[in-house]
């Protein structure tokens, strides 16, 4: 028997420590990513959706200083 669905809720999260502001998430998640005028993201809080999960685990995988990372609830 298969057992029951486990809500799992991911938010995208940016380390401010590692991130250095070149941009490129804002460019691959570009509903959960905007910049703020220094060129640093700024990352929507909200739950990821299936289709924006899609986005930010591209923008994850470019990220070229590991700074964004998705975190479960
Ligand atoms: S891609 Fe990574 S290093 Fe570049 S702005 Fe986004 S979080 Fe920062």
């Amino acid at each position: 028997m298969a057992e029951p669905a486990v809500n799992v809720i991911q938010r995208l999260r940016v380390d401010a420590v590692r991130c250095d502001g070149v941009g490129i998430c804002a460019h691959l998640a570009v509903e959960l990513v905007r910049v703020d005028s220094w060129g640093y993201p700024i990352v929507s809080r909200q739950p990821l959706s299936a289709r924006s999960l899609r986005q930010a685990r591209a923008a994850v995988a470019a990220c070229p200083r590991r700074a964004l990372f998705l975190a479960t609830d």
